[in-house]
């Protein structure tokens, strides 16, 4: 009968819900996990919160979050009072707000979910793991729980340790004197893996002088939490972080490394598929730069974006200005409306003046086609995860300014172990920007890190292609593979 039939349906779809924390480097991955799953053949519930969820109507249009039977959208409060949403969330704040107030909401979610019966019932849970609360709930219903890591491995790894940071004495800091150089330069020669290391290379919330720290604190929390799930994702590859996903996993059960997840995506779901082209910007995209890019020549354009959070000084924006069009280069420059701290993000009208004729200047563009765009020929950075992977998997070199959170690790590897970076000095200099662009887009040093990751590049593609078996291609298939497999299986 009708019903009876029904009922097989969706009851044969396992339903995973996908919890992302809210943030832009965090929803975008996690979106792509979540489809993933779809081609996988799960049911997807996809939870964002309200304040995002609004964002995303607001940039991506009214139906945008419509989804699709077996691709929906929810969304739950985050504890904070109502918030203006042209401004990126304060993100201690959000830690600590969503860890308090969001089992309550995620659980009711989750009850209503499976009080329903035109969904399958729930039968798996795969959040961010800055989100260990829900892990309570997964408990709770008695499904397993996937945490994905959004960070790097090094990075991961990195924070896997701030609990002996703590017990060593390095961190919090005894007062403000401890951030000189000097102490910064202290040798960490203790981390499994991690060659080489300075404290400054460690995540940077270990800088702090408060024992009460909110982020300090809440890293070593939900690091410990991780424990308790039932495996843990990373948006890496194995021959990129080998070493380092190896000694995760001496730490923690179980670890699929399936990324970078953009390539995968690309893999396993058709390019006219409409779950695939779902997007996920907070920040309406701005498609022109493409159409520009479309008329430069090969390895020919600076990109410059310094992602979703962080912020700088009217003094460094104008140095960055005056760097840039010192290179006489071409430029697209990516500067959000709140880039600036305080203050509207703007440019001097001279600098404008100057550079008219080879520059774009955007709020926010679709990044993962910038840096795959042939045009581009390297990117000035602040190694946030998503776009250090997105800048390998284009083949583009980077001038690394590292803002705050793993960053400063990213950085690290990427100009020490994967040879694809340059830093650049925190108190930035004009002279020094245009010294390394320079270099980047036209010196000896430049030529080698684009060689370096070309040879990254190819190495992402053949981690993420079928045919190949490549490494994250089979993970993915261990993590999601119905029956064979417990990870995302009830239990
Ligand atoms: N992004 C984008 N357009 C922009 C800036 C950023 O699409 O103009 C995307 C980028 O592709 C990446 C994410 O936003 O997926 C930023 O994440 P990342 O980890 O690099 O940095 P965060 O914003 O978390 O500091």
């Amino acid at each position: 009968n009708k019903m009876g039939s029904h009922v097989v349906s969706t009851a044969r779809r396992r339903h995973a819900v996908c919890v992302p924390y809210p943030a832009q480097g965090h929803i975008n991955p996690m979106l792509k996990v979540a489809k993933l799953l779809h081609a996988k053949g799960f049911h997807v519930t996809f939870v964002n919160t309200i304040y995002n969820h609004n964002r995303l109507l607001k940039s991506r249009g009214t139906n945008a979050l419509d989804g699709f039977p077996s691709f929906r959208f929810e969304s739950i409060p985050d504890g904070l009072p109502e918030a203006d949403m042209d401004v990126t969330q304060d993100i201690p704040t959000l830690c600590e707000s969503f860890t308090k107030n969001g089992l309550t909401p995620f659980k009711e979610l989750l009850r209503q979910i499976n009080s329903r019966d035109d969904v399958p019932p729930v039968s798996c849970i795969v959040s961010d793991g800055c989100m260990s609360f829900t892990l309570d709930a997964a408990e709770e219903l008695g499904v397993p729980e996937v945490l994905f890591w959004t960070t790097s491995a090094c990075g991961f790894l990195a924070y896997l340790h701030y609990h002996r940071f703590i017990e060593k004495g390095l961190s919090p800091l005894k007062d403000e004197s401890y951030l000189t150089k000097e102490h910064l330069d202290t040798k960490i020669d203790w981390i499994p893996s991690m060659r080489n290391l300075r404290l400054k290379d460690i995540p940077s919330f270990i800088r702090t002088t408060d024992p009460k720290d909110i982020m300090l604190n809440f890293l070593v929390r939900e690091t410990d939490r991780a424990k308790r799930a039932a495996a843990i994702i990373l948006n890496t590859f194995d021959d990129l972080e080998h070493d380092v996903i190896q000694s995760i996993q001496s730490i923690l059960p179980s670890v699929y490394s399936i990324g970078p997840l953009h390539l995968l995506v690309k893999q396993e779901i058709g390019e006219d598929s409409e779950i695939r082209q779902m997007g996920s910007n907070l920040w309406k995209e701005e498609t022109e730069c493409v159409d520009w890019l479309n008329t430069k020549s090969e390895n020919s354009v600076v990109y410059v974006n310094f992602g979703s959070i962080t912020v700088m000084t009217a003094k460094q924006l104008e140095e960055f200005a005056w760097g840039l069009a010192a290179t006489g280069k071409e430029f697209l420059w990516v500067i959000r409306p709140d880039l600036v701290a305080g203050d509207v993000a703007m440019v001097p009208p001279e600098f404008l003046t100057e550079t008219a004729d080879r520059r774009m200047l955007a709020n926010w563009c679709p990044q993962e086609k910038v840096l795959s765009h042939p045009a581009i020929g390297g990117f000035l950075t602040h190694s946030g995860w998503n776009s250090t992977l997105e800048s390998l998997c284009g083949g583009v070199p980077m001038v690394c300014w590292p803002f705050f959170a793993e960053q400063q690790t990213n950085c690290k590897f990427c100009c020490d172990e994967w040879e694809v970076g340059i830093e650049i000095g925190g108190d930035v200099k004009r002279e020094e920007v245009e010294a390394v662009v320079r270099e980047l887009m036209d010196g000896e040093k430049g030529k080698k890190m684009r060689e370096k990751a070309e040879e990254w590049r190819r190495l992402a593609e053949k981690a993420t292609t079928e045919h190949e078996r490549g490494s994250s291609v089979v993970n993915f298939e261990k993590l999601a593979k119905p029956y064979a497999n417990p990870v995302m299986n009830p239990m």
